[in-house]
């Protein structure tokens, strides 16, 4: 019998040596594991109020939520939903959540209620942390399904007060056994494919990843304790919940929590707090460097600048380079499935390396990449384009209560196929070239196709629907959809614009509508994406 050739495998691995990651540890004992060498130090600062929580304040309130939300009927295992913007409770619950054994499900309280329902029912979550104002969107919801609401901020009827759960004893928290296989985070995702699925995420990926990040004797993104972490981007996205938060926390560093996005209250908090460290998306970059009124503030204490969920263009960050005289500016690559960053730029490190203009990285530590034929399968040599595969302890358990499409994307030899088209050049340096993946990416928000084909397709004037992303040099992409109208009737642009608008949260709106005669589909009923995707490009159709 031949010997069968077996095809030799190109997989890219950090420059960093691999070290040792002690995942066998629960998130928060991992996240506080040296809490003792900086307890008295600030851990988050609130923006809007000037508040400042030390770590030992965070340390016990966590574990005083834990036991609230034991008391509330919290069992190990169970969902909660934290619909939370940014603030102290955000994390206080989240880690509560954590002590308690139990998964958070992260939300954007701006969602519409469908939105949020949707992703509670999926997630089967039990209690809902949230603020006064959006409690009308989950009320009905949580009363038929016997969900309880818990209010950071006041109590409206029907609703427990937060110290419901701060104030409890931290001692009536019961032992609990946590694996490290045990799910403690859920966002929602659409990855490669269809509707927003629950990403398991487990104490052991989010502890590996954090650990590939900032762990070590020279660490690939060297965060320490004297540094002040800005927290602007939202922490129900898994970029900012880990690469921000989870990261400063394990180092000791002061984070500095803004509610959400305003560019002079930013600038201001950045000087007055002497930030020196700013985790970005590519649009509050391109307004940094729009914005006149930035050159009357002191931005020098900024030493890393690092963007990430969306491409950065080259010329942004040159003029972004000029705002912040002493950063080192690089980007990240990450994906809420690989657990989620993939690659970041080796300028960071303690001991760095120079890095190229546009890449995104070299490949975390712990972890291996490769770059694969989207035809054949087969792994690809360096400069050549494929689609980048992960492989390591950091990425997802599976979707939830979604076998098939868990098996869609990791693989049986368990390499996580990202969708993402890159190649990786003579140095190990990670390029994004273009996206296989359907999903469209305004601002760094995920919005997913299928989603809103399926409320266009609700309708009833329109009888089938496709939308693909357009280029938009504010948001960087936009949805927009390709409409076959019902036979006989009439529906215009701003019908289906207002109909979709109702029903979605602000950036996943249809920023056009084209009207065509049938939606070019493959034989087995595939959307063929790419087809009009190149309408798009040949000029605007009509
Ligand atoms: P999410 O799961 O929401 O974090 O979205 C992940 C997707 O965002 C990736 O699969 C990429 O398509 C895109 N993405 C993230 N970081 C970058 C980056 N630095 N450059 C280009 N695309 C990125």
């Amino acid at each position: 019998v031949m010997e069968e050739k077996k095809q030799e495998e190109f997989v890219y691995r950090s420059k960093l040596p691999d070290i040792s990651i002690p995942n066998h540890l629960p998130l928060h004992s991992f996240i506080f594991q040296n809490i003792s060498q900086y307890s008295s130090r600030p851990c988050l600062i609130n923006g809007p109020t000037g508040k400042i929580y030390s770590y030992a304040d965070v340390e016990l309130t966590s574990r005083k939520v834990a036991a609230g939300l034991h008391k509330l009927g919290i069992q190990q295992g169970q969902v909660i939903m934290n619909l939370l913007p940014n603030s102290p409770e955000f994390v206080f619950t989240f880690l509560g959540a954590s002590y308690r054994g139990a998964t958070t499900t992260t939300a954007n309280p701006f969602f519409t209620p469908a939105e949020i329902v949707k992703q509670a029912k999926a997630a089967n979550a039990r209690l809902i942390v949230t603020q006064a104002s959006y409690v009308e969107k989950v009320r009905d919801f949580a009363q038929e399904n016997e969900i309880k609401i818990v209010c950071t901020d006041s109590a409206p009827e029907g609703c427990l007060h937060y110290s419901e759960l701060t104030q409890s004893d931290e001692n009536e928290l019961p032992n609990v056994e946590i694996e490290p296989d045990n799910v403690v985070v859920l966002p929602f995702s659409s990855g490669t494919t269809g509707l927003p699925k629950g990403v398991m995420l487990t104490h052991k990926s989010l502890v590996t990843s954090v650990s590939q990040q900032v762990d070590g004797d020279n660490p690939n993104l060297y965060f320490h304790s004297e540094d002040v972490l800005l927290c602007v981007l939202p922490l129900f996205h898994i970029y900012a919940l880990n690469s921000i938060l989870l990261c400063g926390l394990r180092v000791g560093a002061a984070i500095l929590i803004m509610p959400k996005f305003e560019i002079l209250a930013l600038m201001e908090l950045v000087q007055k707090y002497k930030v020196t460290v700013a985790l970005l998306v590519p649009p509050i970059v391109l307004a940094i460097t729009k914005c006149a009124a930035v050159e009357n503030y002191d931005l020098s204490s900024v030493r890393i600048v690092k963007s990430g969920a969306a491409p950065l263009g080259k010329d942004l960050e040159d003029v972004c380079q000029a705002k912040f005289p002493n950063a080192k500016l690089g980007q990240g690559y990450g994906m809420t499935e690989a657990g989620p960053v993939l690659s970041m730029c080796l300028i960071f490190a303690k001991e760095p390396f120079d890095t190229k203009p546009g890449t995104c990285g070299t490949v975390v530590r712990n972890a291996e990449l490769k770059i694969v034929d989207p035809e054949t399968g087969a792994s690809l040599p360096r400069n050549q384009p494929g689609e980048i595969c992960i492989k390591g302890v950091q990425i997802m358990k599976g979707y939830l209560n979604d076998p098939e499409a868990t098996a869609r994307t990791i693989d049986k030899e368990g390499w996580l196929h990202t969708g993402d088209v890159g190649y990786v050049d003579d140095d190990d340096e990670l390029f994004i070239v273009d996206r296989l993946k359907e999903i469209i990416k305004y601002k760094g928000f995920q919005v997913a196709p299928a989603e809103l084909e399926a409320i266009l397709l609700t309708h009833p004037h329109i009888s089938d629907a496709a939308v693909v992303s357009m280029k938009d040099d504010a948001a960087g992409e936009v949805p927009v959809a390709f409409v076959v109208k019902s036979n006989g009737y009439d529906v215009t642009e701003d019908d289906i614009k207002r109909y979709i608008s109702k029903q979605v949260v602000f950036y996943k709106r249809i920023n056009r509508v084209f009207f065509i005669e049938s939606i070019p589909k493959s034989p087995s009923g595939k959307i063929l994406r790419k087809d009009l995707r190149a309408k798009l490009v040949a000029g605007v159709p009509n």
